[in-house]
């Protein structure tokens, strides 16, 4: 083996296990959807996923073998009110939102803009725990509320002690100035790839809206790697942002990152009117 090769298996060995180890660390950590490291290790690599062009959406299956984006329970999906089962139980979800949780850093990984929480802020869902994690926006919205779209979704990423996955989703619209995305905002802007470490204090209360019916589903993760056994949890009542809001947040992400519905494929959406506070 020639000495130039011998560096080139010796390097492409080094990646690999690199990429092994982050991959298990981002796992366990539970930095999962668009996270920083994901970004910045696969940056060089030409054909890493984006919104656009040949490496768009509906190259994702093609492009990241070892995803799961080809598989039959994938988010986003439309929402179809008239198709929605009633679910009858009740206090399915339990909000553990403290009015002052630790905001800790906010990052442009190049597919969104994701704002990181210190430990403390928590949900209970179907008898389980799951720790909020980050927050990030998609611009337009992912899901479909019976075939309409908002201009704005919110991901709120919670994860379990055992690395399961509850995303609660609300939609957004424009109208009135919205004071907890302003708070976001205030670290905007961020280029891509920049991350500013910050401690402030946050009250995720005050980013949900008022009615909490919500639509629930499992699904999958909405960028790649698409893993599946996700919990989804879609807020009915959208809430209301500024013109000027989402506009800020527009221009500090890919154009248009989102990824276009996916099919049913015979899963059942649950519908969830119980309000539980
Ligand atoms: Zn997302």
């Amino acid at each position: 083996m020639s000495k130039l090769k011998s560096i080139y298996f010796l390097f492409k060995n080094t990646s690999v296990n690199i990429l092994f180890w982050v991959g298990a660390f981002c796992f366990l950590a539970g930095c999962d959807e668009s996270s920083e490291d994901q970004y910045s290790l696969h940056k060089t690599n030409k054909k890493h996923w984006s919104y656009q062009g040949e490496t768009s959406p509906e190259y994702w299956e093609e492009i990241e073998s070892n995803s799961e984006c080809g598989g039959t329970r994938q988010s986003p999906i439309n929402i179809i009110d008239f198709n929605a089962v009633p679910t009858e139980k009740s206090e399915q979800l339990e909000f553990h939102y403290s009015s002052e949780i630790q905001l800790k850093k906010a990052i442009n990984n190049g597919h969104t803009v994701q704002f990181e929480f210190m430990s403390g802020d928590y949900i209970i869902y179907n008898g389980t725990s799951y720790n909020l994690v980050q927050v990030h926006f998609h611009e337009h919205a992912e899901h479909l509320m019976s075939g309409v779209v908002y201009p704005v979704e919110i991901h709120l990423v919670h994860v379990s002690s055992m690395n399961t996955i509850t995303v609660l989703s609300i939609l957004g619209k424009e109208g009135e100035e919205s004071e907890v995305i302003e708070l976001f905002e205030s670290f905007l802007p961020l280029k891509m790839g920049e991350s500013k470490t910050i401690d402030v204090k946050c009250d995720i209360n005050q980013l949900l809206p008022l009615d909490r019916t919500y639509y629930s589903y499992s699904g999958s993760l909405t960028t790649p790697p698409c893993t599946e056994g996700v919990n989804w949890v879609v807020f009915k009542e959208p809430i209301i942002l500024s013109l000027e809001e989402a506009q800020k947040l527009k221009s500090n992400m890919p154009l248009d990152n989102y990824r276009f519905e996916q099919p049913l494929n015979g899963r059942v959406v649950y519908l969830n009117s119980s309000n539980t506070f």
